[in-house]
């Protein structure tokens, strides 16, 4: 079934080529102010793309409508409500006002809030964001909404993200503008994230209630073959597969996703799916639409999506790479190297702008990928590690030296800046990004984060990457403001000079996997912020609080009330992970364990009822299996006793220590004592498919 992609694509997107079809003039002109100038929209406006909306929705077989948002949980919220009004005699009408398009009263009183509401003003509103597409999904008009609280405080992941990008636009415009480019009048953050998956049989996972409960397998040996061949890594995808990612790729161009890529990983059951890039806000709202449309076709095909970041011991886990650039609005990628010494100029101002910024919220980087489950990710050899360093490849590190020594840029040479000297080549594409163990790196036009996990939301990583650069092009433009325009392209060299030298310890092109890099990096003084409860101390620190509440991204109170969501997410997941294996080993496992002793016992009174035979071995393994099931009891033990202390500690990141110091050591305790025996059990008594059964029989 060869479907015409052009014609379906975006067939479900309220997107500009519906608006212009289905909105008066004057009305399409006033929607697109709006979305491109961020102004107000009159109510009169509103009412008549609402009708709009509603009219096309209709058609497209919409019944209701729903403001999707995206609280604190990470994933997506919608509350559907038809279009439906009775209008007497029984009979209906479909109706939809430009007020219920603006804004919602969802209630949603149980989504974390950190303490902003009490239960008393639980209610919590719904803002129109123009700016992110309206789409239809399995009948339901859904409507991109920011989410905040009665008095207006974010509760969501939304609102930072918006306010962020504007912050970035205003101080990237602002001294690109001074720069003596007047045209362009806004700039936006653009982003392309890349996102790794397993698919499993949906039979297997169903009998495991780690991965039902967590996500991930808390027990489980390794099997006699893991990913060592790497033969799976771009191998041909096998038939079921591959009809998965068909009906994904459909379903997510119908969506208006720019789906592009997909290949195999390197693990065995692990794939990955790219998109094209867009503006950081629909590149959020897309890559949440993606999980979840990943999930649900996955179920359709018998299969289970894992997006989590570690769902197997010793396979690799999956990560997210959130690919970062900036646009002008007339079109410019503001991180493609220039073919003009103004262009260039401009780009090594950004270039700076970006080490700085970085160099110095190095600790907000690494945090904005804190969770639970990304603490088994970072550091391990797998994945970038926890230091935050940039990856500039060596060409762009040859200019950078250049730049500090006064080879290129020279002021008495001032004939050598125009004589092309000073225009970078065009080659950074094909020889960057061969360093895959860099956090943060120059890939040819743009920055590609790599610290990401495979489950996480990629709002958080571009509110920081998009304040902090804000931020440190504001103190850029303070310097230079009263500089004329003669001497604006030397002033500009001066100060990329100076902020490479000061901020050069954070640029690392060397194997950021290799334990000599961890010593080098703390030589350097750069943070090392191993897990999530020693990461998140530094959310709240003044340097970091003056950053956000400066730019209006965050008030103080949205700053703590996520420092507690954030603290009581991570002991959360803990807490249902420990209690999960305490349910499986004594459910499960040991009565399986029990059960095998029985056939030994049997077999040992058997042959000795008959005389016949030696009982040596099953004598042997009797007594070896039967001390690792007391030893196993004794550990679960121990666990569920700390975790019942961990639970009355009342002050949240005391209590993300303690689970941090104890109960995860606890949980290694009893697996490796567990899967030390796994491989005795008899296939017939397992109690749940075991790694080689789940990994190799897809
Ligand atoms: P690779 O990482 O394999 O080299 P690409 O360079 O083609 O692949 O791109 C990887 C991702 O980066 C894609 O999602 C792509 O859309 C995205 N990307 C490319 N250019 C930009 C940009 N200017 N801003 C943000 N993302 C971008
Ligand atoms: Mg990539």
């Amino acid at each position: 079934m060869a479907t015409k992609v052009p014609e379906t694509y975006g067939s479900l997107v309220f997107n500009d080529k519906v608006m212009r079809d289905k909105l008066p003039k004057d009305v399409y002109k006033a929607l697109k102010k709006t979305i491109e100038n961020n102004t107000h929209l009159e109510l009169d406006v509103a009412n008549s793309v609402a009708v709009a909306m509603k009219e096309w929705a209709v058609e497209n077989g919409a019944t209701h409508f729903t403001h999707w948002f995206q609280p604190m949980t990470g994933y997506t919220a919608e509350k559907h409500d038809s279009f439906i009004t009775p209008v007497g005699n029984g009979e209906v009408i479909m109706d939809f006002s430009g007020k219920e398009l603006v804004k919602g009263e969802p209630d949603a009183s149980s989504f974390p809030s950190g303490g902003l509401r009490a239960t008393f003003e639980a209610r919590g509103y719904t803002a129109w964001d123009p700016t992110s597409p309206a789409f239809i999904k399995d009948g339901t008009l859904c409507i991109p909404t920011a989410f905040c609280s009665y008095s207006g405080e974010a509760l969501d992941k939304k609102t930072p993200l918006l306010r962020s990008m504007e912050a970035l636009s205003k101080s990237a415009t602002r001294i690109i503008n001074l720069l003596g480019n007047t045209e362009v009048t806004g700039v936006l953050s653009t982003v392309g994230s890349e996102q790794e998956y397993f698919l499993i049989n949906k039979e297997d996972y169903k009998k495991r209630k780690d991965l039902i409960f967590t996500g991930r397998t808390l027990l489980g040996a390794m099997p006699p073959k893991g990913q060592e061949m790497e033969d799976h890594y771009f191998g041909a995808l096998r038939p079921r597969v591959a009809a998965f990612m068909h009906e994904l790729d459909e379903e997510l161009w119908k969506l208006g996703i720019p789906a592009k890529t997909k290949h195999n990983e390197v693990a065995p059951c692990q794939h990955e799916l790219a998109p094209v890039f867009e503006t950081a806000n629909v590149a959020v709202d897309h890559n949440q639409l993606t999980m979840e449309m990943m999930r649900r076709i996955a179920d359709k095909h018998g299969f289970r999506c894992l997006l989590h970041e570690k769902p197997f011991e010793g396979i690799n886990g999956s990560g997210k790479h959130n690919n970062w650039s900036m646009t002008t609005n007339t079109g410019d990628n503001l991180l493609e190297p220039g073919k003009t010494p103004a262009e260039n100029t401009q780009f090594l101002l950004f270039l700076a702008a970006i080490i700085k910024a970085v160099d110095e919220y190095a600790d907000l980087m690494r945090i904005s990928v804190a969770s639970a489950g990304n603490d088994h990710r970072l550091g391990a050899n797998e994945a970038p590690p926890a230091i935050v360093s940039i990856f500039l490849g060596d060409e762009l590190t040859e200019v950078i030296e250049a730049i500090e020594n006064d080879t290129l840029f020279k002021n008495s040479k001032k004939e050598q800046m125009n004589a092309g000297a000073v225009v970078l080549p065009h080659f950074f594409k094909d020889t960057t990004d061969r360093n895959r163990t860099s956090p943060f790196a120059f890939t040819g036009n743009k920055f590609e984060f790599r610290m990401l996990g495979s489950a996480l939301s990629v709002a958080g990583p571009n509110v920081v990457l998009n304040t902090a650069v804000a931020d440190e092009l504001d103190i850029f433009y303070e310097e230079l403001k009263s500089v004329s325009a003669d001497e604006m392209e030397n002033a500009v060299h001066e100060l990329v000079k100076k902020t490479i030298m000061a901020h050069k310890r954070i640029i690392f092109n060397g194997n950021g996997y290799s334990d000599e890099w961890v010593e080098e990096a703390e030589k350097r003084g750069l943070y090392n912020l191993r897990s999530t409860p020693e990461a998140l101390k530094e959310w709240i620190s003044e340097k970091n609080v003056n950053l956000f509440t400066k730019h209006a991204i965050f008030t103080k109170n949205e700053i703590d009330s996520r420092y507690d969501i954030l603290l009581e997410g991570y002991s959360k997941t803990l807490h249902i992970e420990s209690e999960t294996l305490f349910d499986m080993v004594n459910k499960e496992f040991l009565p399986a364990v029990m059960q095998f002793e029985e056939r030994l016992t049997s077999s040992i009174s058997a042959k000795k009822a008959i005389g016949v035979g030696s009982t040596k071995t099953e004598e042997k393994m009797l007594s070896e299996i039967s001390d690792k099931y007391d030893e196993i009891f004794e550990l679960v033990s121990k666990l569920k006793a700390d975790t019942l202390k961990a639970e009355e500690i009342e002050a949240q990141d005391d209590k993300a220590i303690y689970y941090m110091e104890t109960i995860i050591p606890d949980m290694d305790a009893v697996r490796v004592i567990a899967d030390s025996i796994e491989g005795y059990i008899p296939e017939d008594i397992r109690p749940y498919p075991d790694y080689s059964k789940i990994l190799f029989y897809v």
